[in-house]
């Protein structure tokens, strides 16, 4: 039988495991240490276990960090990471460094299967949900991990379709026996499943990004299929009757395509649609894919559309695009890497 890895359980669980294994408590602490706050490359490194515990965690568990696989680099500094999940296929995580921060886009699923119209990913179709382990993995063995400032849950997948492994690995980032981070460095994404969101704002601090995209029903159901199951006017409703104090933000994600999402009359929908919401609304360029129609809206356009609903009162900013000439759109790597690894197998 395959082993588990340890990377990835929480503290209660290696809790249970020391007392399965018949180790002593406080060494469930130790493990959680070298896990998530040192760096080794094998159970052997724990050097403060003795070394007959050590042996009966390796004849029970792999350590589970895995190494990327493959890296490109964008003349602007964004580096976009492939790491290797179960079998062959491929997850992306892109680093971007700005001046004042360094963030990391991760993934939380291989593939995904909301089927938005503009997104690589959603062509990949769903080939499976990462584990805690496999998404906090993305940060661990980042090159760059010790100038992190930032995490988005924003890379392939949608977050809150796989909450339970999201959460846990929310729970390891943030936990002062985990990572240490705060939550107010992390940002979860989704295109808004209502019953999911409620148990990640009940359960974590972190922030929330909302991918918007349209504020119409009609127009928006062209474009993100789950409008037919969670209409976007009935997330926000929801959303508003959060209590968005305490420095926990919500923002809007707007991908701008040309005469699909860019005119006045949307202008004004989003202004209606996000009236009592304390939030800010990020203009997205769109990146090309391809097999699809949609086509970016002009930079001058977009930089119109955000004065517009500047104008509203509704704070909106436009997102420097990174990474254009290293496949940024998420899910164009891993799908040129799963397409190079199927044709090897014939
Ligand atoms: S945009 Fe997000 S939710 Fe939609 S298909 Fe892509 S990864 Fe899935």
């Amino acid at each position: 039988m395959e082993k588990e890895n340890l990377f990835g359980k929480t503290l209660q669980e290696l809790k249970e495991i020391c007392s399965n294994l018949g180790l002593p408590s406080f060494a469930s602490r130790q493990i959680a240490e070298w896990l998530y706050k040192k760096d080794i490359s094998d159970i052997d490194g724990m050097s403060n276990l003795s070394l007959k515990n050590r042996e009966i965690l390796k004849e029970n568990f792999n350590l589970g960090i895995t190494a990327h696989s493959k890296v490109q680099v964008s003349a602007d500094g964004t580096k976009k990471y492939l790491f290797p999940t179960k079998n062959i296929k491929f997850i992306e995580a892109a680093y971007i460094p700005e001046t004042d921060r360094a963030t990391l886009c991760v993934s939380s699923q291989i593939g995904c299967k909301m089927g938005c119209l503009f997104c690589m990913t959603g062509k990949q179709g769903f080939q499976g949900n990462l584990t805690a382990g496999e998404i906090l993995n993305q940060v661990k063995a980042l090159p760059e991990r010790d100038k992190l400032t930032n995490i988005v849950y924003m890379g392939m997948g949608e977050p809150l379709d796989n909450t339970e492994e999201v959460l846990k690995s929310l729970e390891i980032f943030t936990a002062e026996w985990g990572f240490g981070m705060s939550p107010k460095r992390i940002t979860v994404s989704t295109i808004g499943i209502i019953p999911a969101l409620e148990t990640f704002l009940n359960n974590s601090d972190c922030h929330l990004a909302i991918s918007l995209h349209n504020p119409f029903d009609e127009e928006r159901k062209k474009l993100m299929p789950i409008q037919n199951v969670y209409p976007i006017e009935d997330v926000i409703q929801f959303v508003k009757k959060f209590d968005w104090a305490r420095q926990r933000r919500v923002s809007i994600e707007y991908i701008m395509f040309k005469g699909l999402n860019d005119t006045s009359r949307h202008v004004n929908q989003l202004a209606r649609l996000l009236n009592g919401l304390n939030c800010r609304i990020n203009l997205i360029r769109f990146h090309p894919i391809p097999d699809t129609p949609l086509e970016s809206t002009d930079l001058k356009d977009i930089l119109g559309f955000r004065d517009k609903l500047n104008g509203k009162g509704i704070t909106a900013t436009v997102r420097r695009s990174r990474g254009e000439d290293i496949y940024a759109a998420c899910g164009l790597l891993s799908t040129k890497e799963l397409i190079r690894t199927e044709k090897k197998d014939y």
